[in-house]
């Protein structure tokens, strides 16, 4: 540390520290933005906020029943037949209906129906087996349709 910097510290003299910071140049600033960037990538201020607000949480559009979870969510852009739909790693309070094997637009999968354990509604698929190697991540996961879950925060 420098020793105007130690001194500025030293004697908690605010006037000090303002001082040493108005002889930066530009670039020592940029710096510092930088590093400040950095700092708060770090501190991850998404999961701050999540302990603040709680989870978010999607619920069943016709009954409420929760469903999933915000954090839960691998990707926003799928394509269901109906339109948007979203991919999650877990989905709960759903029954799974009976496998059946699809074909999809990325190819040949075997899926199950997941319907709501409250109303039964059907909410999405779980991907159970991908014959594709490039689409074996999808397995185990759930895809519910955007317009059959509410976003609860
Ligand atoms: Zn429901």
């Amino acid at each position: 540390m420098p020793a105007n910097l130690m001194k500025a510290f030293d004697s908690s003299n605010k006037k000090l520290i303002f001082l040493y910071i108005s002889s930066f140049n530009i670039n020592q600033i940029f710096c510092l933005l930088i590093l400040l960037f950095l700092f708060l990538e770090t501190f991850n201020f998404s999961t701050y906020m999540e302990g603040v607000v709680g989870p978010r949480i999607y619920s069943c559009c016709k009954c409420r029943n929760r469903v999933a979870l915000h954090d839960d969510i691998v990707s926003k852009n799928f394509q269901a037949r109906t339109g948007r739909a979203y991919l999650f790693t877990h989905a709960m309070n759903i029954v799974i209906g009976a496998k059946e094997d699809r074909q999809l637009m990325t190819g040949l999968h075997t899926v199950a129906d997941v319907k709501c354990s409250d109303c039964g509604e059907v909410l999405g698929w779980k991907y159970v087996r991908a014959y594709d190697e490039t689409q074996k991540y999808k397995e185990g996961k759930f895809v519910l349709e955007n317009f059959k879950i509410v976003k609860e925060n």
